[in-house]
């Protein structure tokens, strides 16, 4: 049983989908949750569901200064945080020959400077606390080389290098730092595709092991695991919920049998 009383963990992007269900998910281990994400109505719903006196940060993490501003905001009304997950993203998908200069903004300014800034800004309150459990949402599409993404997986490399760094630095302040790389999980982010492209959905699970798209719990469980105690001696790990996709042959090939 993972007890988090008393502590307190900031989940940016937990208006719906990974970040909603990771925020329940802490709620119900005993965590105060900081909710962020662009629109203060779609955090209001989440926070409505929640039992531990959830709080309301709506930020949009793109601008420049934003990751700075909302990790001050933090410091300001709640001396910082024990747990950050670092959720918010979007993805991005462009042929080589669609992408453009503003594409490569829009994608970076969120899943690397925002989540950056947001993680910097938050170091010292860390360090004053005497440590804690920074989780970073990266993807499969940071592990292999995925079709159609090529903005999309480089933020998302970067979001596993980062991890592996700031784990560096911050080891020795008893600061941990790792990441989750989600596979193909049902959320708002495949809506246009899954009702668009036709044959996506078993496509795309024809390449998974377990043969299933995720549910955003999936990813919930496991981050849980990386906030609490129960992973104290874990950092600079990237963790792929995947249902067997960036590491096991997922299908195309016939099953032997003899
Ligand atoms: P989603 O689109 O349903 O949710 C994304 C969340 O991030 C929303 O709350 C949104 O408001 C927030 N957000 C986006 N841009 C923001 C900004 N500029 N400022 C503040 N908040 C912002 O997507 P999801 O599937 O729940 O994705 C969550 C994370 O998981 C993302 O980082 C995504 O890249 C990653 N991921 C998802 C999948 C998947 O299959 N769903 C796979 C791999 C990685």
């Amino acid at each position: 049983m993972i007890d988090l009383s008393g502590k307190k963990a900031l989940v940016t992007g937990a208006s719906r989908g990974i970040g909603a269900a990771i925020a329940r998910s802490l709620d119900a281990a005993g965590a105060q949750v900081l909710l962020n994400s662009r629109n203060v109505a779609d955090i209001e719903r989440v926070a409505a569901g929640l039992s531990n006196d959830p709080q309301l940060f709506a930020a949009d993490l793109a601008p420049s200064g934003a990751g700075t501003a909302l990790a001050e905001r933090v410091i300001a009304e709640h001396g910082g945080v024990d747990i950050l997950i670092n959720n918010a993203g979007i993805a991005m998908r462009r042929t080589p020959e669609q992408l453009t200069e503003a594409d490569v903004d829009d994608v970076l300014n969120v899943n690397v400077r925002g989540l950056l800034m947001l993680s910097v800004g938050l170091g010292d309150a860390f360090i004053e606390r005497g440590g804690g459990s920074i989780v970073n949402i990266s993807s499969v599409a940071g592990l292999i080389g995925p079709l159609g993404r090529v903005a999309y997986s480089a933020s998302k490399g970067a979001v596993d290098a980062m991890t592996r760094a700031l784990a560096a630095d911050w080891g020795r302040h008893g600061i941990r730092v790792n990441s989750v790389a989600p596979g193909i999980i049902t959320t708002d982010i495949w809506a246009e595709s899954r009702a668009n492209v036709p044959g996506l959905i078993e496509k795309m699970e024809a390449g998974v092991s377990l043969r299933r798209w995720g549910a955003s719990e999936d990813v919930a469980d496991v981050v849980l695991f990386l906030a609490s105690d129960l992973s104290s001696y874990v950092t600079g790990e990237t963790i792929a919920v995947d249902g067997g996709m960036a590491k096991v042959r997922g299908g195309g090939e016939p099953e032997y049998r003899s």
